[in-house]
Formats: C-alpha cells, structure tokens, sequence
C-alpha cells in the first residue's frame, strides 16, 4: 500500500537515465530538495519501480535505454495496477515522442538539453503536487481501522483489473471470522480491533503476493480478488500460519472462507461475490469444512430454494402442508405403550412430490416464513386433537416442534392460548418442543417466554439435546419437563465401541433433575432394552413406527 508524503519529507525520485553526464545534471538540479534513485536500463528500473513503489514520488524516465526502452517500461507500468499511479516524466530530445508517451500515460515532459533548473523544479513540484491528492483521495477510499480497500473502490481496482488481464483466471472469494462477535465480547473491541488490522495484513501480504487485492465488507468479512488459487487448504493453513501472536496469542479464531473461483467476467462484480456468499453460506452450521466453492449445484440449489419461497403462501393457501405423527412409547412398564405423537411436517409439493422438512425448514427458518408455517402446524395438530376427541372420545398429547424464531414473536403466548381455546383442548394435550440451540442463542428472552409457557399449563420438552452446547449443570435452572436426546447421542452410544457410559451419565443426571427423558430415533431391539436398563422412560423412533399421516395413526388411538 503507498504511503503519504508529508509535505516537509523528502521525497523520492527514480531517475533512470543511461547517460552519466545527464545524470549528473539531474543530480545537481534536485539533490537539494529530494531523495534521488538512479537505474541505468529498462529491466534494473523496473526492479526499482517494484521494490520501492510505496515510497516513489516521481519517475524520470529517458527514452532511450539499454535493454529495454522507455517507451516499453512505460507500458508495462502503466499496465500494472500497483504501479500505474507512480507519475512519470519522460525526458527525450526526440519531440515527435511526446504525443506517443502523452498517449501511454505519461504526465509531462522534460525536454534535453534541460531547461533552466527553476522550470525543471517548479515541473516536477507540480506533478508530485497533484499525484500526491490524487493519493489522498484514494486514502479516504480506504478503511480506516485495515487500511485496505473500502468496497466502492474495490470494485473500481476489479474492473481496471479485468480491464487490462483479460487472459488471467481470477478467483473472488470472502474469508469471515467465525463469532467474531465472540472474540469482542470475550476480549474487548480493542483486542478485537487487532484481530481485524493483524487479519487484514496477513490477507494484504499473501494476497498482494500473488497480485490480487483485499477490502473489507464489513465487521470481520473480508473480500479479496485474485488470479485463481488451486488450493484453498493450502492458502487458509498460510493464513493462519502464525497469524496471532503477542497479546493476540490467547485468541483462537476460526476462519471461514467462501469461493467462487474462475469467475465468469460477463457477470457483474457484485453478483460474483454473492456466489462467494452463497459457497460462504453453505458452510453454515457445518463445523467440519471451512472452505466451500460455488458450484453449479449451489447455484441449482439456491434456484431450488427461491422457488419453494417462492411457491410458500400458496401452498399453505392450498394445504400442500401434510402433518405427520409419529408415536412416543412408555417403555418402563411390564408392557411398552404409547404415551404421545410428534407432529412432524411434510410438504406435499404439486411438481416436486413429497419434500421432506430437513429441507425447507431451515430455509424458512432463514427469512421468517417458519412463523407462518409453524402456525399452520400447530393449528392443524389442536384441530385433529380436537375431531378425535369428539370421534374417539380420547385423546393423546401431541408435541409441536417450535422453532427458536418463533420465541420471538410477542405475539405468541396468545397465539397458544387461543388455539387451546378455540378447539377446546387442554393446556396439557399439547407438548411444546424447543430445540437446545434456542437456548444457548438467546437465554434470557427464551427462558422468560418457556417459563410464562410453562405457567399456563404446557408441556416442555427440549429437543435435539446433546447437539448445543448447554451442560447439565446449566439446565437445571431451565424451565423445562422433559429432555429429548438427540439421535446422535442414541447413535453414539451403539456404534461399535458401544460405549453407553455417556448415555447412562445424562439419564442419570436428568432423573436426579426431575426430568422426563425420552430418546429419539430409536431404530432397533438392542437400542431398545440398553435404554429401558439405562432407565429413559420414552422412546420415540423407526423400531415402533415412522411419522405416519393422522389416517394411518388413528390405529394408535382405537387399539387398546
Ligand atoms: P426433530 O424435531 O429432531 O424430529 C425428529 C426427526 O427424526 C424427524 O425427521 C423424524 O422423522 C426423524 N426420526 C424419528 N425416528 C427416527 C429413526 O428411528 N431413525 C431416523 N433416521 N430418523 C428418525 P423429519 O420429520 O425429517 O424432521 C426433521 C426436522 O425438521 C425435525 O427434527 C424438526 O427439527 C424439523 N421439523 C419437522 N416438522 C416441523 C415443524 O412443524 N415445525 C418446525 N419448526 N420444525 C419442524
Ligand atoms: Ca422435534
Ligand atoms: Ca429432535
């Protein structure tokens, strides 16, 4: 990156001039009042443009030179991103050159023999002048805090980029800091300032190497431009290669980087860093990659995805919403029995078929349409309840699963209310299944909001346990009934190790809480009599029974 010149530092000049007398000269005229360099032929100057480019004011350039000539070094740092800002003066006797050189970017022009030295100062004193708040200008396109490229001007350096290496295969990809809102909270901003300027470097330092440039987005994302990268691996392990040190040692960040390589340059630069985002985004919640590329199946996926939200408000209008139920059994008794159903959601697509909820859920999770649709769930599950109840006679409690979205929703203790109301259930007909995440993300809002739940008369489960980060210790203070173990843990626990000691550990722990606890994704005898010794009270999973439509589970409730 170029630095400033003060206005009271000396300056520094490249003089490239092959002839000792005009040398000479030069350095008479100008030593006074600025830092002087001198090459002798066209490769020795470019070396000497490359390795002092931060710091040169100005480059006086003859002509005619060995090696290379003057006309061609000027192309090729004219050509050069990092160079072309450099001013140059050509100095030639040759006067039909002038509008040649004028052409290639060359600022002014000195004529041999030299002029008086006043003139030839006042010259070169008026270029630096203006080079230099051009200079400024680009400071305040900088980010303050990195000192790299804001975006606007990013974008500008990509587009001069694409302009003058047409051939060259570039990469766009955006590197982000896992939690980086973590690091703040844990550290101090200022700590997490340093994270960011230190990050910043390391990027400007590989990146710039390879000649590709950096800027950054926002907060802890960082967008970088780079002739194409083979290995991802490779570059993330150089990145983190001795990245914190100091007083930054303690810190432990995560990098996630986002990749649409060999980009096509017909598309517009900002829709190549959304493919970026959109590899970034695939990362997601996956603790295991930290690197993914934009695809073609990303991009089929994303068009996937646009047309289930797309197809949503009808679906819901047109019951496309099928709820299934899948039983729960008490397995503590002499003989097991069922206790509850969950109600689990499918959407019953009109050109796509059956899509199951793994995928759309966490789409509608993603932009808020879950609220709608849980709403849709819940009410048809308090209505089934409701005609069994009046066909059978019976009724058998029900869990809704509630997505962490929805606790948001002031709205929601009402919503419950009036769906108890309305089909005249019981409080405790319906059982309300939060997953563990929820928990960890928001604590506060989420406990206040489960504990009013909870209050009315509702059945708490958390679900998916063992998947967050939530310790025993801290659930004892939740406001919850029952505990579902996630299927991991179940798998876990009979793989080929089969080690059940965790499994008994957290059964233990939960009874001695007070809570119920029922397993999840249950799928064989061996899982089944391990649990019941092990002491869970209720099982749910493929060994009785896959969700099945309200038809089919009617069976449940006319059978014993
Ligand atoms: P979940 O709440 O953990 O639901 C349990 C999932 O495990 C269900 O997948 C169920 O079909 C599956 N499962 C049950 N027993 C077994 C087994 O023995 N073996 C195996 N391999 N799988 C078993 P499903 O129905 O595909 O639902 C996936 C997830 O989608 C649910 O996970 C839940 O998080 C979400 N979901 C489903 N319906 C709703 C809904 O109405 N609202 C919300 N917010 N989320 C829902
Ligand atoms: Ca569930
Ligand atoms: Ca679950």
């Amino acid at each position: 990156m170029k630095t400033i010149n003060f206005k009271n530092e000396k300056k520094t000049i490249l003089i490239i001039e092959d002839e000792e007398i005009n040398r000479e000269i030069l350095s008479n005229m100008l030593s006074d009042n600025y830092d002087l360099l001198f090459a002798f032929d066209g490769e020795e100057a470019l070396n000497k443009i490359k390795n002092n480019k931060d710091e040169l004011s100005l480059i006086l350039l003859d002509l005619i030179l060995p090696k290379m000539n003057g006309i061609e070094l000027l192309k090729i740092i004219k050509k050069d991103v990092e160079l072309e800002k450099i001013p140059v003066i050509i100095m030639t006797s040759d006067s039909k050159s002038e509008e040649e050189t004028l052409n290639l970017g060359a600022v002014d022009f000195i004529p041999k023999p030299y002029p008086r030295v006043g003139i030839v100062l006042a010259r070169i004193r008026r270029i630096i002048e203006l080079f230099e708040d051009r200079q400024i200008i680009n400071y305040t396109e900088r980010d303050s805090l990195t000192k790299l490229y804001n975006k606007e001007y990013f974008y500008r350096y990509i587009e001069m980029i694409d302009h003058n290496y047409k051939a060259v295969s570039m990469d766009a990809f955006i590197v982000d800091i896992s939690h980086f809102h973590i690091i703040n909270e844990r550290f101090g901003s200022k700590i997490g300032d340093s994270v960011l300027i230190t990050l910043a470097k390391k990027l400007r330092d590989i990146i710039g190497n390879i000649g590709g440039i950096v800027c950054r987005k926002e907060a802890d994302t960082f967008y970088v431009y780079s002739p194409h990268i083979d290995d991802y691996k490779k570059l993330l392990n150089d990145i983190l290669d001795d990245l914190f040190t100091g007083e930054l040692s303690q810190i432990s960040a995560r990098l996630k980087i986002g990749a649409y390589q060999n980009v096509d340059k017909s598309i517009n630069i900002s829709t190549r860093f959304d493919h970026a985002q959109m590899a970034l985004n695939s990362i997601h919640n996956n603790v295991v990659d930290n690197i993914a590329s934009y695809d073609i199946k990303l991009h089929d996926k994303e068009i996937f995805n646009e047309q289930l939200i797309d197809d949503f408000d009808k679906a819901i209008a047109e019951n496309e919403f099928l709820v299934y139920y899948q039983p729960k059994f008490n397995i503590q008794n002499e003989k097991e029995y069922i206790t509850s159903a969950e109600a689990l959601v499918r959407w019953n697509h009109k050109k796509l078929g059956l899509i199951s909820p793994g995928i759309f859920i966490p789409l509608f999770e993603d932009n808020g349409l879950i609220q709608k649709l849980d709403n849709y769930v819940w009410n048809s599950v308090a209505k089934q309840l409701k005609k069994w109840k009046d066909i059978y006679n019976k009724i058998l409690p029900v869990s809704v699963n509630v997505s962490r979205i929805d606790i948001f929703d002031p709205n929601l203790i009402n919503k419950f209310e009036n769906i108890i109301k309305e089909n005249e259930l019981d409080h405790n007909d319906l059982i309300l299944e939060i997953t563990e995440s929820a928990y960890t993300s928001n604590a506060e809002l989420i406990i206040s909001r489960v504990d009013e739940l909870k209050k009315l008369g509702f059945c708490i489960e958390m679900d998916d346990f063992g998947t967050g980060y939530s310790s025993l210790n801290m659930i004892s203070k939740l406001p919850i009934d029952v505990l579902k173990l996630d299927m991991s843990l179940i798998r876990q626990a009979f793989n080929e190790k089969k080690d059940t000691k965790i499994l008994e550990l957290i059964i233990d722990l939960a009874k001695h809480l007070g809570f119920k606890v029922v397993a999840e994704g249950v799928e064989t005898k061996e899982q089944l009599e391990a649990l019941k010794e092990l002491g869970c009270d209720i099982v749910q999973g493929y060994y009785f029974s896959k969700p099945i439509p309200s038809s089919e589970f009617e069976k449940y409730l006319i059978g014993d």
